[in-house]
């Protein structure tokens, strides 16, 4: 009898190559040589950023089929393997798990994802879950990627959703660069509207290709599959590809900010959007950090915008005592030489305080600027002795530069793989039907796919 499975893998990767998402790329090929039916694009599902043993992404991957009972055995022990032979198991920080679930994704699972968005789960939680229903379970080592494979099954993906184009290079491959041509990035990323975060125009940064020793030559992030896919095709690179896949993914949905805490309410590690008030101006640490404290609940709490959020952080320079603001960011525990402290991702001010400024007004003789003559006495000229019946000083509001209700985002450059950027503020309409039939969609993926491995690789042009 045919069946609903899901497959969720996590924690493979480690910061010395391999990658999840190329392990699942692999599990996939295995799986479409089998007599079954692939039910949506695999999802690649990000979870709470701030989890301080995490690997660079946080990333899961779950992949939902209907096959028969018979069936089970072989892909059951076909995704063990390729767990087994891909995982990069010889890095301490690598824990893989792996989960397989038989039947319709419980309320359980789905609680579990909403819940490792922004909190830390204990693993043992999740093992005590996984019992209660028709599961199988492989891990390696303590088996921590047992949370986010599990998580990552409960994502339904039923509100916001995004596509990544994940291109892969030779396993083998371990240098930094990719070879891309930028401009052709630049002319795709402004042709193909429905892709974002392409490049950042701000820092002049392509920011399609990672830089770390893992299989991925570039990803390519939109609002539909056929943007990814035509963006994908404009690029032109100057290195061989190996294979793709296309994912459907939590990125870029700011997910992990579920609800507003006050200070009192939050723990470390935590995602939080913290509503306070400013209590002490925003100053710059040495490197170029800069730091401001609220007052939240009934604790005060420094937020840090660091160095490599750029131009985010003049506008928080732009922050005075009083004004009344959303902190959307992860809490840094306390260390022996900085307090707990939220790293921001995104500021909205919800009240700004009026700040006054003194009008100095210039002698009608001779143009300098008056000043008091002293305590109810009057204003005074030093220069010609000129002396204004006007008995004090006139104030005017000063122009502030940053307005209530706006989001307030770190550069692209700097932006997490949740983070909502800015471009994607206006509400997609086609992302809020649910009568796109991913299976369908998936499967015109897939018979494209030999077309976009099979890019051309253009030949460096030697300048003379
Ligand atoms: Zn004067």
């Amino acid at each position: 009898m045919l069946q609903t499975w899901h497959i969720g893998v996590d924690d493979t990767d480690s910061n010395f190559g391999m990658c999840t998402t190329f392990l699942a790329t692999i599990l996939i090929d295995f799986m479409l040589a089998l007599p079954l039916e692939l039910l949506d694009f695999p999802k690649l599902i990000r979870l709470n950023p701030n989890i301080p043993y995490k690997t660079r992404g946080n990333g899961a991957i779950a992949i939902s089929f209907m096959a028969s009972e018979d069936l089970k055995d072989k892909f059951w022990n076909g995704a063990i393997d390729r767990v087994k032979q891909y995982a990069d198991v010889d890095d301490p920080q690598t824990d893989p798990g792996l989960v397989l679930l038989q039947g319709e994704v419980p309320s359980d699972f789905i609680e579990l994802y909403k819940q490792a968005l922004y909190q830390v789960i204990p693993l043992e939680s999740v093992k005590n879950m996984l019992k209660k229903h028709p599961t199988d379970t492989f891990f390696i080592k303590k088996g921590r990627g047992l949370i986010g494979a599990t998580a990552a099954i409960g994502a339904t993906l039923l509100h916001d959703y995004t596509y990544e184009l994940i291109i892969y290079r030779d396993l083998k491959e371990k240098k930094p660069e990719r070879l891309i041509d930028p401009i052709s990035v630049i002319n795709a990323d402004k042709n193909t509207p429905l892709s974002f975060s392409n490049y950042d125009y701000e820092n002049k940064q392509v920011m399609i290709t990672p830089h770390g020793p893992d299989p991925v030559f570039c990803g390519i992030r939109g609002e539909t599959s056929n943007a990814v896919i035509q963006m994908w095709k404009m690029i032109q690179i100057f290195e061989p590809i190996q294979t793709s896949m296309l994912f459907r993914t939590n990125q870029h949905t700011q997910v992990h900010f579920p609800k507003q805490f006050s200070g009192d309410e939050i723990s470390p590690h935590h995602s939080v959007i913290l509503r306070g008030s400013v209590v002490k101006n925003p100053y710059n640490l040495p490197g170029g950090h800069v730091i401001f404290t609220i007052k939240s609940g009934n604790i005060s709490i420094d937020c840090a915008a660091y160095e490599p959020t750029k131009q985010f952080r003049k506008i928080i320079r732009e922050l005075m005592e009083g004004d009344e603001v959303l902190v959307f960011g992860g809490v840094r525990p306390a260390s022996v030489e900085t307090p707990t402290t939220v790293n921001i991702e995104e500021i909205q001010i919800i009240k700004l305080v009026t700040i006054r400024e003194k009008i100095t007004p210039k002698c009608p003789n001779c143009g300098a600027s008056l000043t008091s003559a002293g305590k109810n006495k009057g204003l005074k000229c030093k220069k010609c002795s000129y002396k204004s019946t006007k008995r004090n000083f006139n104030y005017k509001s000063r122009s502030r530069k940053i307005r209530p209700g706006m989001r307030y985002v770190i550069p692209v450059c700097a932006q997490r793989h949740l983070t909502k950027p800015i471009s994607r503020n206006e509400p997609l309409q086609f992302h809020l039907t649910s009568e796109i039939d991913f299976q369908k969609a998936f499967y015109d993926f897939l018979k494209r796919r030999t077309e976009l491995n099979d890019h051309f690789v253009k030949k460096k042009e030697i300048s003379i």
